[in-house]
């Protein structure tokens, strides 16, 4: 039967982690006791200044009607300045930034501006589930570059060399990474720069969003280094670092001409992001960064305490994150193994399993591109954490 659909969207594939959301909340609604680690999303409520922001932005009054395309004043050069003095990117200007609806959007206007059909965009891979669809729907073609459990899933500057070739006009990577944790080095994001300046009209995609989850203390941002402002897109937002994914907003700092496309871009789909919620990132960038603070280190006592749980879990293979909010164990020991007639295949069936019969939710890694993995989101209370970890270790066990 033809659809009636397009085929752009019959082509792309649905997000993994909304959908094992859904999945989970769904469950639940049914009465089941579903512990939810499959979204990427901080469990703590918005910081209460930033509440406050909002409530007396509505109070004024000022804020109801369409804000201006590329975000309002007063924000962008907020977040010119942080960039400015927290990541030291020194060209940055409120003409570099464009505030949109999410991060994700974000993304979405760099790629629909940047790519022509057939253009190739490497990924760091394993890699957050919208780059690829996204790659696609503007007409790219996603290109892999994988890091492994041995080298803590980073994809190298030598891996990023041979990747590249004509076609070539972006690469994109997150950092901290979004499954795996993983942080960049100043000096390993040197050398992928090195790479990156050899050939003309190459664009580096630097996903910052979880900067402010970061154990290591170091966040180096590409667009920093010599030579690297104009080819850099600093994509950041704050739906992680200050707990406010339902705010929807994230933005870029690019050179003049993209961020102009991305704002041309953005008229013509969504307009300015919402006016109020804008108000409360004005008062999270340039307010007290104590909570965040307080969070980050709240992550870093739940990685300790999930990594001495999945240690006992026989089968499970991990490295230790260095931010962000997820682990990404290797859980191929389980494939081929069996319980009351279901047959753990792959990563998906280890998955549904877990959700089946220990009432978990993780999401499977090869949405991420590494199918021997799994995705577990700590963004859990404590007690959560270990019930889950407990759950998965009994059904594991069962597994033969
Ligand atoms: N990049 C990465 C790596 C992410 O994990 C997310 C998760 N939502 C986003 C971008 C988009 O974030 P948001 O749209 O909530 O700002
Ligand atoms: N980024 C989060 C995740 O990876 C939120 C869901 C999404 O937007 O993909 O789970």
């Amino acid at each position: 039967m033809t659809s009636i659909l397009s085929d752009r969207i019959n082509q792309m594939e649905e997000s993994a982690t909304l959908a094992m959301a859904k999945k989970a909340r769904e469950l639940k609604m049914q009465g089941i006791d579903i512990i939810s680690l499959s979204l990427g999303e901080p469990d703590f409520k918005t910081p209460k200044h930033i509440q406050e922001a909002a409530k007396a932005a509505i109070d004024e009054g000022k804020y109801f009607s369409y804000p201006p395309v590329a975000g309002y004043q007063d924000l962008r050069e907020a977040i010119a300045k942080k960039l400015r003095e927290e990541n030291k990117i020194g060209e940055a200007k409120a003409e570099n930034i464009v505030v949109s609806t999410g991060a994700k959007h974000s993304i979405a206007n760099v790629f629909m501006c940047l790519i022509n059909e057939g253009d190739e965009v490497v990924i760091f891979s394993p890699y957050w589930v919208s780059y690829a669809e996204i790659i696609k729907l503007a007409g790219g073609v996603p290109v892999l570059i994988e890091g492994n459990l041995e080298n803590n899933f980073k994809a190298t500057a030598s891996q990023l060399e041979t990747a590249i070739n004509d076609k070539t006009k972006a690469i994109i990577y997150s950092s901290p990474c979004n499954p795996t944790g993983s942080v960049f080095s100043k000096e390993e994001l040197e050398a992928i720069a090195e790479v990156v300046k050899k050939k003309e009209n190459l664009f580096v995609i630097a996903d910052e969003i979880y900067e402010l989850i970061n154990f290591t203390g170091k966040h180096a941002s590409i667009g920093s280094f010599p030579g690297m402002f104009e080819r850099t897109i600093t994509v950041n937002g704050f739906s992680k670092g200050y707990a406010m994914t339902g705010w929807r907003v994230g933005y870029i700092c690019a050179p003049v001409s993209i961020a102009k496309a991305c704002e041309k871009m953005q008229g013509q789909f969504t307009s300015g992001g919402t006016g109020i919620a804008q108000r409360a990132a004005l008062a999270a960038i340039s307010g007290d960064q104590g909570p965040s603070k307080e969070m980050e280190k709240a992550y870093l006592k739940r990685r300790d305490l999930v990594l001495g749980l999945i240690k006992d879990i026989p089968g499970f293979k991990t490295h230790i994150p260095e931010g962000a909010f997820y682990f990404f164990p290797d859980v191929t020991y389980f494939f081929g193994k069996s319980v009351d007639g279901f047959k753990v295949n792959n990563a998906d069936d280890f998955c549904l399993y877990l959700l089946d019969k220990a009432n978990v939710s993780l999401v499977t890694g090869e949405a991420f591109g590494a199918p021997n993995c799994v995705r577990i989101s700590y963004a859990a209370s404590e007690e959560e954490l270990i019930e889950a970890m407990n759950r998965i270790k009994e059904a594991c066990a069962k597994l033969v």
